[in-house]
């Protein structure tokens, strides 16, 4: 076998970096390398925004269970861990390459999403009250800058000047350039298989056609991680599943447009709700959600159309005139149950960081950190192990809970799209019933009581290949059962 780390990394997003970068930062001489094909085709990290929301990303369903709870802890950790794990990646940095945060999230509470909406943006007011954060309310949604359509217009709105935002694709850049020059191996290449022995990894074999020994393993390929771990799995647990959520985003000039925070709406129809991240002279818009059994990577016209209708009638009419700079396609690494998947996989040398969905670049420091700690063979920062691969699906909710959702999350999506109706037409009845049948007669041939996330059960009613899909999710609840 040719060339020995001590640590080889497989996935070249910002998971994969920051945890080389705290690996080599604890220990200069650990020999570590990061493996991942440079164009990043697919990838989340290339496609996110990003904001850095905590109480942002609270929904109804939050903190009604332990796993919810303990997920919005390590959002919180993720919260406080930035300031300070910027400036050390800004000391490695020449001064015209240093980044910053910038302040401030505003979450508009309008008449575009459902009932749905209100639940969740009241989730999130109650979330900051109950955890004494500070936030300020505005009785008439009157967000500096905003310019949406009178139809569209907030109704209210909140403040959360603690949470803010970053350009994702210049972060994962400077990461990589500083764990370039702390000495970590970068290789521009992609993993096709492993080299085992005694029930233990011993070397990855390479695209290019070379192997790549090493003594620990970390598969940190996001939404690509399950096809990566296939030919390593035993039958003595199933790993928890984990799916792509699609999404595609925009870049356009900023133009006229002069909104200066984070807009965004709550988490709605399914997916991270519609959001606006300012950068200096561009905005982003972003993001639909589509959820695939394996990664895919395309914007559609009506993707397009979706996220370009929403933030014009939304957030501000200006965007009318703007220059598209970019489009992104990433796939979001969901699990089954929704929540992260790190820790330990059946080898006792090969360990996987995934599942982060929709808010892994924000809770990336903490992530970092815990994950370079199991690897050194530590317990890690996080003080319990919930998230580990080889587990059962976390229970959140019931199915009865999980079907009422889907309703909700279906009826949103419906107002999403501005129909106009005559008051009579109880048009979202007949929905509510077509949705309720048809995802009860999923679970009936699912045969679970698992509660799924809305996103999971549309896969499971309507995608493609949905015997597939079916036959997937019940192999792995048998065996987890
Ligand atoms: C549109 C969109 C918007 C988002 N917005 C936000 C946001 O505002 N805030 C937030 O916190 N999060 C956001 N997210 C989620 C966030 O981007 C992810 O949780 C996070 O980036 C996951 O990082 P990762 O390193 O695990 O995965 P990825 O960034 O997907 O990286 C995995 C890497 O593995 C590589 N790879 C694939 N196959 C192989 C192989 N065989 N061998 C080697 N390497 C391989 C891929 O090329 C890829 O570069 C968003 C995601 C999307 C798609």
């Amino acid at each position: 076998m040719s060339e020995t780390h001590d640590i080889v990394i497989i996935g070249n997003g910002i998971l994969g970096y920051a945890t080389a970068l705290e690996l080599v930062r604890t220990d200069p001489d650990l020999r570590v390398a990061v493996v991942g094909p440079s164009d990043r085709e697919g990838s989340a990290t290339a496609a996110a925004g990003a904001m850095l929301n905590c109480f942002g990303e609270v929904t109804h369903r939050t903190l009604s269970s332990e796993p919810g709870r303990t997920k919005l802890e390590l959002s919180l950790h993720a919260l406080e861990a930035w300031p300070t794990w910027l400036d050390e990646l800004n000391n490695d940095l020449a001064d015209d390459r240093q980044l910053a945060i910038r302040e401030g999230t505003y979450v508009l509470l309008n008449s575009c999403g459902g009932q749905l909406d209100s639940l969740n943006y009241r989730a999130i007011t109650n979330a900051l009250s109950s955890y004494g954060r500070k936030y300020e309310i505005l009785p008439l949604g009157d967000v500096p800058n905003l310019d949406p359509a009178t139809n569209a217009r907030p109704l209210e709105a909140v403040h959360l000047p603690q949470e803010g935002s970053i350009d994702a694709r210049a972060v994962l850049n400077r990461v990589a350039e500083v764990a370039r020059q702390r000495g970590v191996t970068v290789l521009d290449d992609s993993v096709v298989g492993w080299r085992q022995a005694d029930g233990r990894a011993q070397g990855i074999e390479l695209r290019s056609g070379g192997i790549l020994s090493g003594g620990r393993f970390l598969v940190a390929a996001g939404a690509f991680t399950p096809a990566i771990v296939e030919d390593l799995k035993d039958t003595t647990a199933p790993l928890m599943p984990i799916f792509a959520g699609v999404g595609v985003a925009v870049t356009c000039k900023a133009t006229s447009s002069g909104l200066r925070h984070v807009v965004r709406t709550p988490n709605r129809s399914g997916g991270c709700g519609l959001h606006l991240v300012p950068g200096d002279d561009t905005v982003y818009i972003g993001a639909t959600n589509d959820v695939l059994l394996k990664p895919g990577a395309w914007s559609s016209l009506g993707m397009a159309h979706f996220l370009a209708g929403g933030a014009m009638e939304q957030f501000d009419r200006r965007l009318f005139g703007s220059s598209v700079t970019a489009w992104h396609a990433g796939n979001r690494p969901l699990s089954l149950d929704g929540f992260p998947v790190i820790g330990k996989l059946w080898q006792d040398n090969v360990w996987v960081l995934s599942g982060t969905y929709r808010d892994g670049f924000h809770c990336a420091p903490v992530l970092a950190r815990h994950t370079a700690d199991l690897l050194r063979g530590g317990t890690g920062v996080l003080g319990h192990d919930l998230f580990t691969p080889l587990r059962a699906p976390l229970r959140t909710m019931s199915r009865e809970q999980a079907v009422d959702d889907m309703v909700l999350h279906c009826v949103s999506q419906f107002y999403q799209y501005s129909p106009r109706l005559a008051p009579w037409m109880r048009v979202t009845d007949g929905i509510e019933v077509q949705v309720r049948t048809r995802t009860e007669a999923t679970y009936r041939e699912l045969g679970s009581d698992t509660g799924l996330a809305p996103e999971l059960l549309e896969l499971l009613n309507w995608g493609e290949g949905r015997k597939h899909v079916l036959a997937a999710f019940r192999q792995y609840l048998d065996a987890a059962a």
